[in-house]
């Protein structure tokens, strides 16, 4: 299958923030990749902005050894030093007036203005203000605002409020990079291009759906930041519920950015709120030679969830009866993210008891691996009798997709041409965030009311015994973490 890589239109992407670690790791790579591809056209520039001393050499040398460090499999020098070419720099300070006059004279009027927002989410403001004074934040450009989108319903509808002096809402892309993953997308392809399973993706064909996030890495190097997060602000909020939405939304009546974003709506608006036994929060402990939670986190009386696993009812027409549970963490016992829907059982066994019981599960892979795999009853080879075996028909794509398939950009890169493109369908709109927060809030207030502290549990295991409990009350289990 040949390739297709349309060249989007000419841009100026600025990136304040262009010497931070998001950029070091995933923007500047990510747009490495894409000048590779042939995606970024030679007028392309991208201009990192931040309060460091650098000449425009100076940052193509910084971003040379990120790039090096990150891209370690994609290397081409030739490739690399042309991609250079690309970069410029502007020393500015967000909250001051220097750099200003210098970034308006070389951003051009006539390309794709883009303003990536790479910075701690208290400097938003003053980048929107500053970027208006000096004539920047035209009708034609773009900003793409990273998360932390708020800490509360109060903190994100300020931030809101406070973007939308300067900018249209068809102007602001609220990155969750959960959006740009392919398989996500494929997602949304398998459910709406196909007719095989929207007939069945409701309550009545469904028995459950398990949304995992699991992580192995603790806190530790960003303990400040997440003892005043958690698990529920810094994964459920966005990541999880959006993994939520694109499963429960119905269908949208086109692939457009407001419809498939009311839809997403409908469904945040939809949820129950959450009874508190149906939520259990846990903190890792320490094991031999690892820190505990406490430790990583530098506060040795923190109430903070390093782990949630939650039961979420969507009441409508489609999801009533359905839960869906969420589980999210950080020291598991493997790195792994997943959605898997959980088909019932059939309705009737006509093969006795002897061939036991059996479910269809479709899993959506998102990390690693990416794939999509849907698990079917077959009889088992052989001269046995009639004995029933699952087996899992495979759709991780690349065989039949080739090259493309084996090696899509990742979620950074296509959300960042996204952003160039005009695309706003996998960006997150202003209500959205509003609405998770809502949802969010009273349940954070219910634990701060209570003084609830989280269970602890092991390092590497799977979570806090009432995890499992959870489930095992309701007569199901949760999938097992693994790679
Ligand atoms: P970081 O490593 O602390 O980098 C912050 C960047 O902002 C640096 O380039 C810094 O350079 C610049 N900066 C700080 N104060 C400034 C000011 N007053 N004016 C202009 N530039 C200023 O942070 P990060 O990890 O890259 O995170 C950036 C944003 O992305 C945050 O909102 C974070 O929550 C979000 N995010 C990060 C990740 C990640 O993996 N790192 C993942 C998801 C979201 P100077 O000090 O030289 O000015």
């Amino acid at each position: 299958m040949v390739s297709r890589v349309i060249p989007v239109d000419p841009f100026d992407l600025v990136i304040f923030g262009g010497t931070g670690d998001l950029a070091r790791r995933k923007i500047l790579p990510g747009l490495y990749r894409r000048f590779c591809s042939g995606q970024m056209p030679p007028e392309a520039r991208v201009i990192g902005a931040a309060r460091a001393d650098h000449d425009d050499q100076g940052y193509r040398d910084f971003v040379r050894d990120s790039i090096l460090e990150f891209t370690p499999d994609g290397r081409d020098e030739d490739g690399l030093e042309r991609f250079l070419e690309h970069l410029h720099y502007v020393a500015i300070d967000a909250t001051g007036d220097g750099g200003w006059e210098k970034l308006a004279e070389l951003v051009r009027d006539d390309v794709v203005k883009a303003f990536y927002f790479s910075v701690g989410p208290s400097l938003f403001g003053a980048l929107a203000e500053r970027l208006y004074a000096h004539g920047l934040a035209d009708r034609d450009s773009r900003i793409v605002v990273e998360k932390p989108f708020g800490r509360d319903l109060a903190t994100a509808r300020d931030l809101n409020a406070t973007l939308a002096e300067h900018f249209d809402e068809t102007q602001i892309y609220r990155i969750d990079h959960y959006l740009g993953k392919e398989t996500v997308q494929n997602l949304m392809a398998v459910r709406f291009a196909n007719v095989l399973f929207e007939p069945l993706w409701n309550s009545q064909y469904v028995d459950h759906i398990q949304i995992t996030v699991a992580e192995t890495v603790g806190v530790g190097g960003r303990g400040a930041y997440y003892d005043k997060a958690g698990a529920m602000r810094d994964m459920v909020q966005n990541h999880l519920m959006q993994l939520l939405c694109l499963i429960a939304m119905e269908p949208p009546a086109r692939f457009s950015p407001d419809s498939v974003r009311d839809e997403k709506l409908k469904v945040i608006r939809a949820l129950d709120p959450v009874e508190p036994h149906h939520i259990v929060r846990g903190q890792y402990d320490g094991a031999e030679g690892k820190n505990s939670y406490r430790e990583d986190a530098e506060n040795p009386r923190s109430l903070t969830e390093s782990f949630l696993a939650m039961k979420i009812n969507v009441s409508n027409w489609r999801w009533a009866g359905t839960p869906f549970y969420l589980r999210t963490g950080k020291r598991l016992k493997a790195r792994t993210s997943e959605i898997a829907v959980i088909f019932k059982d059939a309705p009737h066994s006509i093969f006795g008891s002897e061939a036991g019981t059996h479910r269809n599960i479709l899993t959506i892979r998102l990390q690693p691996n990416e794939g999509i795999t849907l698990g079917v009853t077959i009889k088992e080879p052989g001269q046995g009798g009639m004995r029933l075996v699952d087996v899992p028909l495979d759709m991780s794509f690349a065989d039949a997709l080739g090259p493309d398939a084996e090696d899509p950009p990742e979620a950074y890169e296509r959300l960042i041409m996204d952003v160039i493109r005009g695309d706003q369908t996998l960006f997150m709109r202003g209500d959205e965030v509003e609405a998770a927060w809502a949802w969010t809030d009273p349940i954070i207030e219910g634990w701060t009311t209570r003084g609830e502290a989280p269970k602890l549990y092991d390092s590497g295991s799977a979570g806090p015994e009432d995890a499992q409990m959870l489930m095992h009350r309701a007569g199901r289990r949760w999938r097992e973490i693994k790679v």
